[in-house]
């Protein structure tokens, strides 16, 4: 018998409009699931986790593959594949920090069939592209039978492969508010390798002078894979309102960092290691992002 038994029987249909897809996702409830570039959903159906008697490709739906930058800010389609996102120039010009998460997702050959849509619709807590879609205040875009609607990024997820995505929506794409200017940002991924793998612990810390903030600036962060679902640290990004930047309030804002995560044990590494790097990553990443920064002062 072979180790991996191989891709099950389906049905597979190459859909070409949103109401095509909703109609066949409100028949077939549970036997159908939703295909971009199936890198995560072929390797579940390839391991027998997911068996859908129909699989509905929905990449060729109108705008899934478009980029549009603006006064509102940036609209992601949601079958952008990362390659796309990590060199587009509004992408690289005004939301750096998601091309470089883009761009640290597995190997080139892998970045040109993954989506965008594809990584956040998988609710993995290590996804790349989630921290910095939490810290660019993404909102996830869904159709369905009544429309579209957009949920925050923040709320969109509920657990490891959870959503608030119905049964019978699809994400269209993401929605991008205008950054605040001259931010500068930094994605700092921890694996077993430095390429190829998934991230064992991921910090994504973004800083913008703000003459609110009783610092003078602000810094958001971001953590992956080391919670249930990704996340942001109000804890540490008050401490970095408040204190001014330096070594004692990014120690504290790294502690607080460690205390917001709650990681578990796994083969590829303990949870006490995952704390560690956790400090370790959100010190190195405020570091980097101030050496920047603070330059313009
Ligand atoms: C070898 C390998 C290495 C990998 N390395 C990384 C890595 O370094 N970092 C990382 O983040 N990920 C990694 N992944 C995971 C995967 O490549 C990414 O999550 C990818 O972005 C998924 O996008 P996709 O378009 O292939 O999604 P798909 O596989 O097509 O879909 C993913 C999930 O979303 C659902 N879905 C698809 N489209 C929609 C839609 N429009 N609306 C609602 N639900 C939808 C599917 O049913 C499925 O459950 C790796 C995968 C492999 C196989």
């Amino acid at each position: 018998m072979l180790a991996r038994p191989g891709l099950p029987r389906f049905e597979y249909v190459a859909a070409r409009a949103p109401d095509e897809v909703i109609r066949l996702l409100t028949e077939h409830g549970d036997a159908a699931r939703l295909m971009m570039g199936g890198t995560d959903l072929l390797v579940r159906m390839r391991d027998g986790a997911f068996r859908p008697a129909l699989v509905i490709d929905v990449k060729g739906l109108p705008g899934m593959r478009d980029v549009a930058y603006g006064a509102d800010g940036l609209r992601v389609g949601a079958a952008v594949t990362m390659n796309e996102l990590a060199r587009h120039p509004a992408v690289l010009a005004h939301y750096p920090l998601l091309a470089e998460s883009a761009n640290s997702v597995a190997s080139y050959q892998l970045r040109n069939r993954a989506t965008i849509g594809g990584n956040l619709c998988n609710a993995s807590p290590c996804a790349d592209t989630s921290p910095a879609t939490l810290i660019f205040e993404g909102r996830i875009v869904l159709t369905g039978p009544d429309g579209e609607r957009d949920v925050s990024a923040a709320n969109f997820f509920t657990g490891p492969g959870r959503t608030l995505r119905q049964a019978n929506e699809i994400v269209t794409a993401i929605r991008f508010p205008p950054p605040p200017p001259s931010g500068i940002g930094t994605y700092l991924k921890l694996g077993r390798n430095k390429k190829g793998d998934l991230a064992l612990v991921s910090v994504a810390v973004f800083g913008y002078r703000d003459a609110s903030a009783p610092s003078g600036v602000r810094f958001r962060i971001a953590l992956g894979a080391v919670a249930p679902v990704v996340l942001r640290v109000p804890e540490a990004e008050a401490i970095l309102a408040a204190d001014p930047p330096g070594e004692a309030a990014f120690a504290r804002a790294a502690d607080a960092a460690m205390d917001a995560a709650t990681p578990i044990n796994d083969v590829r590494a303990s949870a006490a290691y995952r704390d560690e790097m956790v400090h370790n990553l959100t010190l190195r990443g405020l570091r980097a992002v101030w050496n920047t920064l603070g330059k313009g002062a």
